[in-house]
């Protein structure tokens, strides 16, 4: 049991009214809120050690350089990467999505070598690759999902093949809270020799990810929906892998000697982190897993799911309500339509009821096309939600309802 008033305390931006209205935040698939205990850590951050990280032989620069590093190693041991080597800092999910497109692309991807995206994917796990495939001449395909917005593993396994060099799936669908099965599709995507980028923006923050124990080559995912700061995030690479793959941008700290002969690269990881990076935001990260750790994910993760199960049994109940997929895996986010209404009036009044979710099409317009709409209502969930918060919800839909009869 979590002890929801305690942590709720710890979220100071939850304890407001908008529109005279208490806040209902339902929309942490789009970002998560900050506990105290990253706010603090910040303020603290900036107030006591700012310095520029790794150039300084200052003692403040020291001290932001081992905050920073020893953020890394706090990342590496929640994903269980090998290494610390492993985990390099870039500005989110969509930089580290660029970063393999454009390092690992150059290296490994060829004219007629085919990628494989499912149909649901965020537009930062479709765009780079077909920016990509047009530079390389080579070919993106797309794996459906069927009507409860799970992947058709047949389909799957027919667009395989030895022409597959890349798989660039998501952990958990941001669009509907489908749980991909990405076990099984990195096992059949190894057999016949492709690498497997996870995009885990939705996943990293809900249940454990074991990179080992998945063996994905690439994963993926961004501070701000894991409780810590904005413009920074991860990119997990295999240590091998990432040795082969040339540098994504030139700069400070990517090097190891500079002359206008030759230039020598950092080793890994600093090869991939050109330039100043967002050190603090990097190190708010670690904070924000410590108070992950603190509460037990295994804890967040069986009480976003009694949350989740709550509100998709509530929402159920309500009368011209249709909620887009019934996958049998899924977490955090309800994706649903009103009908008659349309998403965004849906959206526009449920916050002057003080209620946020997200409508439109969740940067996931191939994965509307898929289900003929033009966006949905997303009500996306955190462990400092509630069932009483769910109930206001389904209460302001039928206000919503009421206004359009
Ligand atoms: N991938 C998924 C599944 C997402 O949900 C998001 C953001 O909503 C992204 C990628 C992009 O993340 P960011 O904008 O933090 O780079």
């Amino acid at each position: 049991m979590l002890d929801i008033n305690k942590i709720r305390n710890d979220f100071p931006i939850l304890n407001q009214k908008v529109y005279g209205k208490q806040l209902i935040y339902l929309d942490n698939g789009a970002t998560t809120q900050k506990p105290n205990q990253v706010i603090d850590y910040v303020s603290e951050f900036y107030s006591t050690i700012n310095s520029n990280i790794h150039r300084g032989v200052h003692s403040l620069s020291g001290k932001s350089t081992e905050e920073y590093e020893n953020a890394r190693l706090t990342i590496k041991d929640y994903i269980n990467a090998n290494s610390e080597k492993e985990i390099i800092f870039t500005k989110g999910t969509t930089e580290a999505i660029n970063l393999v497109a454009s390092s690992f692309g150059e290296e490994y991807i060829n004219e007629g070598d085919e990628i494989l995206v499912s149909q649901t994917e965020h537009h930062s796990n479709i765009v780079p690759w077909q920016m990509l495939c047009k530079r390389k001449k080579a070919i993106l395909k797309v794996v459906p999902v069927n009507n409860n917005t799970e992947i058709v593993i047949e389909e799957f396994k027919k667009l395989l093949s030895n022409k597959t060099k890349l798989i660039a799936i998501s952990q958990v669908s941001n669009a509907f809270g489908t749980i991909m099965p990405i076990n099984n599709i990195i096992q059949k995507a190894h057999k016949v020799g492709a690498y497997v980028l996870v995009d885990g923006a939705q996943g990293v923050q809900h249940f454990k990810t074991d990179v080992q124990y998945l063996d994905c080559d690439f994963y993926t995912f961004s501070g701000h929906k894991i409780y810590a700061e904005t413009g920074i995030g991860v990119l997990y690479g295999k240590e091998e892998l990432l040795n082969k793959m040339p540098p994504y941008q030139g700069g400070g700290d990517m090097i190891k000697t500079v002359s206008f002969e030759k230039t020598e690269y950092a080793d890994l990881p600093l090869k991939f982190e050109a330039g100043t990076s967002n050190y603090v935001g990097a190190a708010s990260i670690a904070k924000a897993i410590d108070y992950i750790n603190s509460i037990g994910l295994d804890n967040i993760y069986e009480y976003e799911n009694d949350l989740v199960n709550y509100a998709r049994k509530e929402l159920t109940k309500i009368k011209g309500l249709k909620i887009i997929g019934s996958p049998t895996n899924n977490t955090s986010s309800i994706s649903f339509l009103l009908n008659g209404i349309h998403h965004y009036d849906a959206g526009m009044i449920l916050d002057k009821l003080g209620i946020a979710v997200r409508t439109g099409t969740h940067c996931a317009e191939p994965a509307m096309k898929r289900f003929d709409i033009t966006g949905t209502i997303r009500a996306s969930f955190s462990f400092y939600n509630t069932k009483q918060e769910v109930d206001e919800l389904c209460k302001g839909i039928l206000r919503v309802k009421k206004m359009f009869d």
